[in-house]
């Protein structure tokens, strides 16, 4: 979490001109400092388990704005999956594929509407066919395109509905957050 967090950090201002272009502007507060109070509640020695509880617990209780409680849930999920199955690739991809469903069962949003989801669906596909162990590398470079892609599609979710095509151009806010998370699970040195 401390990667995502320097990711956090360093794309701040760019996370909130986007949030600015097509919503309310939040999104890079609400990411990181979301990301700031897990950071201060984690031990030094916690494993990616502990990591991915302790987030998820504080993006579900404490974070604002509608990308808190849905970044919440994929975080618990994955939490969940590791704890069960151990911290391997897979029980990560199917945490992800877990925590992706809870967002779009509670979110409602499906591929195309300009949402995180536009990020987390499509990565899906290609961790489906990313072997194991997983490439996290290229499978960042992966999210990393399908959150630039959203620049090309209107909102039709959430408060950038209300802006509608003068979204254009700009990418998703929330989609660029989740690509950070995957940069830095391929930033971990294990
Ligand atoms: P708010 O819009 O309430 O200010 P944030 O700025 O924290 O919330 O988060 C906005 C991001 O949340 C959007 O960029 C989008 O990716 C994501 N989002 C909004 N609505 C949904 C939804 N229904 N399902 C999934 N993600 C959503
Ligand atoms: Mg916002
Ligand atoms: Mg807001």
């Amino acid at each position: 979490m401390s990667t995502y967090l320097e990711a956090a950090e360093t794309a701040h201002a760019a996370l909130t001109r986007i949030d600015q272009a097509a919503g309310d502007g939040d999104f890079g507060d609400n990411l990181r400092g979301g990301l700031r109070g897990v950071v201060a509640a984690l031990p030094a020695d916690a494993g990616l388990t502990t990591e991915f509880t302790v987030a998820g617990t504080y993006f579900l209780d404490e974070v604002g704005g509608t990308s808190g409680p849905l970044i919440g849930l994929l975080l618990q999920n994955v939490a969940v999956s590791l704890g069960r199955d151990g911290e391997t690739d897979a029980a990560l991809v199917a945490g992800l594929e877990a925590g992706t469903a809870a967002i779009q069962r509670v979110g409602e949003a499906v591929v195309g509407d300009r949402t995180m989801v536009d990020t987390l669906a499509p990565t899906l596909d290609d961790l489906r066919t990313s072997g194991d162990p997983v490439d996290w590398a290229a499978i960042a470079g992966r999210a990393l395109e399908h959150a630039r892609a959203t620049a090309s599609l209107s909102p039709r979710m959430g408060r950038a509905s209300y802006v509608g095509d003068r979204a254009l151009g700009v990418p998703d806010a929330g989609a660029m957050g989740i690509a950070l998370l995957f940069w830095a699970l391929a930033s971990r040195s294990s």
